[in-house]
């Protein structure tokens, strides 16, 4: 019974009002009224759905309500047809203007009163309809604005990035997209250095200029930190351009600190991977520019895709490959220019493929590093080394001293020590024939570290070597500082030599200053006869290098040194 809509006569003339309510009564509830003002106490107080008025009344009239009514917000809502005698057109303008929604004359038609009072509440009807639909769109909108856009630069997040340029690609079949993935290098460092407002403020600025970048054919997207997204047509991106225009934005913001951003490019020939895929392959190439000067930005192609697999081959293989013994130590000696005789040796490693053959270092070690498998493989490698050395002296060989790698991950690891006196305990060996390598970078990265370690290793009795010296930041400053035994210059060098006077003249105070520190000295890299010739000039006496040997199999190296132990007796 409630749910029926109410109707509100009002009119003075009782007759009226029940001719009206008999009409009605089937489909409204009735509420009666004799005069305007108790009309508008009822509708004050309950709720009317329509009312019906009549416009001469006493006490109040009816155009008086309609005013009332039509000034009010909440009582204008209410539909009103207003009931008057025949040929009353201005009232009837009257009425319109207050917002009367219809008019009908007495005496009453029926039917046409039924038709005119449904058209009105169908009317309306539809209005409230379309308000709330307009409203629930405002909400809608409001929610799938709150999820789908990034709170702090305004541009789609991940998640609405992923499924707008899905849409987008899908839509647009004839159009060729392009991927671009976006990184600044070093964020944190910013971070770090000013404060997070800076950060935001940076973040906001890209993030700005990749929605301009984007336009109405693209879109642009935030997908995490300070990583960057747009999917635009092929034709429309020039990536140099793009960047140029980052480097200006971001001078503009005058934070006085290189932000460089770099790219990694997908242009989507394949439109049935998933956009989540189409980014991993823009990340991808964007990974192999990653820490690069020279290089901001990188396309995808399939030969990223082979080294990827590649890699992923490395890495599934690795451990069985350690166990199955696939790694081998390779020897290649270090020669004593004045004798022409191996001193020592360096131990370095090759992967023995089964199916792939010898895999050189320079395929693996990164991986490694990456994941920290090289921890492990270099205590494998420092096993090897053992094994030679104490199998020399089991043969009654002049015993040579190895030395091996050392990575910078097992620099953070504090039990590296005990394993190798461990090694040194089950071969018997002294620790003076088993020499470290630690490479220059590792000094740049952790200084403090490295001096710490050095000088537990030396307290042991381990000689150290810094590898690859020259070839980085290194200054003759840092020699002061860095307890090491032995200076392994950089091949890099070698070739600066041949090219620059001032670099023999580096190298020459080199070599003076590791006299006074009483280091030793060897140079690697020396293919040729005019760099060996350049170098005894200088005054270096042990050379590592393809003009006497490359790094060999550890049996020819034994080989070798039976060989000249037997020239030796023989001489
Ligand atoms: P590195 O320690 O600087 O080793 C010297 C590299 O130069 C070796 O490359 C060697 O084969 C090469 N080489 C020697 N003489 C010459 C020459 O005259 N000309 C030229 N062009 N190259 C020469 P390799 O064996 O490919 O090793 C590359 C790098 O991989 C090594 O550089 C070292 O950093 C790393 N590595 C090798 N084995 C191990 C290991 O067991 N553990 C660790 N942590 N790193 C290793
Ligand atoms: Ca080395
Ligand atoms: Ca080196």
């Amino acid at each position: 019974m409630n749910d029926r809509l109410t109707m509100l006569i009002v009119d003075d003339v009782e007759i009226n009002r029940a001719i009206l309510a008999q009409f009605f009564a089937e489909d409204y509830q009735i509420v009666e009224a004799g005069n305007g003002q108790e009309a508008l106490d009822i509708i004050e107080s309950q709720r009317i759905d329509i009312v019906m008025l009549d416009l001469v009344m006493p006490i109040m009239g009816g155009m008086e309500l309609l005013s009332i009514m039509h000034k009010s917000e909440k009582l204008n809502q209410i539909p009103v047809i207003v009931t008057t005698s025949q040929g009353a057109v201005n009232s009837e303008v009257q009425a319109m203007e207050r917002g009367a929604a219809d008019f009908i004359t007495k005496p009453y038609n029926p039917t046409i009163v039924r038709c005119r009072v449904h058209n009105v509440m169908a009317r309306m009807e539809n209005e409230w309809r379309k308000m709330e639909q307009a409203a629930q769109d405002v909400q809608l909108r409001e929610m799938r604005h709150n999820i789908e856009i990034d709170r702090l630069t305004g541009i789609y997040n991940h998640e609405a990035f992923l499924a707008k340029a899905a849409s987008m690609i899908q839509e647009n079949r004839d159009v060729r997209y392009s991927i671009a993935y976006f990184n600044i290098s070093c964020f944190k460092v910013i971070n770090e250095l000013f404060n997070m407002e800076t950060g935001d403020m940076i973040l906001r600025t890209a993030a700005t200029y990749f929605k301009t970048i984007a336009g109405k054919r693209g879109i642009a997207g935030r997908i995490s930190a300070d990583q960057f997204a747009i999917c635009v047509p092929k034709d429309m991106l020039d990536i140099e351009l793009v960047l140029q225009g980052m480097d200006g934005v971001m001078n503009s913001l005058a934070i006085y600190r290189n932000l460089v951003f770099y790219a990694g490019i997908y242009n989507v020939d394949n439109i049935y991977i998933s956009v989540s895929q189409m980014l991993d392959r823009a990340h991808m190439a964007l990974n192999t520019v990653k820490g690069k000067y020279n290089e901001r930005y990188a396309v995808y192609d399939e030969r990223l895709r082979t080294t990827m697999i590649e890699e992923q081959m490395i890495v599934r293989e690795m451990e069985l490959a350690l166990d199955s013994r696939q790694f081998t130590m390779y020897l290649q000696p270090v020669f004593d220019v004045e004798t022409g005789k191996p001193v020592a040796a360096e131990a370095l490693v090759r992967w023995i493929h089964p199916n792939q053959g010898m895999l050189r270092p320079d395929k693996f070690m990164a991986i490694f590093e990456k994941n920290g498998f090289i921890a492990r493989l270099d205590h494998y490698m420092w096993e090897e080394a053992c094994k030679f050395l104490s199998s020399q002296r089991d043969r009654g060989l002049p015993v040579i001293p190895i030395s091996v790698n050392m990575s910078r991950l097992n620099l953070y690891d504090t039990g590296f020590i005990e394993i190798l006196q461990g090694l040194l305990r089950k071969y018997n060996l002294k620790s003076s024939m088993l020499k470290l390598e630690i490479t220059e970078s590792a000094y740049i990265e952790n200084p403090q570290q490295l001096i710490k370690v050095l000088k537990r290793l030396q307290a042991y009795g381990f000689q150290v070597m810094m590898d690859d010296f020259g070839s980085g930041y290194s200054s003759l400053d840092m020699l002061k500082n860095l307890p090491v035994d032995v200076l392994k210059i950089d091949m890099s060098f070698v070739h600066e030599l041949e090219k620059s006077p001032r670099a023999a003249i580096i190298m020459k105070s080199i070599i003076q200053m590791t006299k006074w520190l009483e280091m030793d000295i060897i140079v690697e890299g020396v293919e040729t006869k005019e760099q060996l010739d350049l170098l005894t000039e200088l005054g270096c006496r042990k050379i590592q290098g393809y003009y006497f040997a490359r790094p060999m199999p550890s049996g020819d190296c034994m080989e070798m040194l039976e060989n000249l132990a037997d020239e030796d007796i023989e001489g």
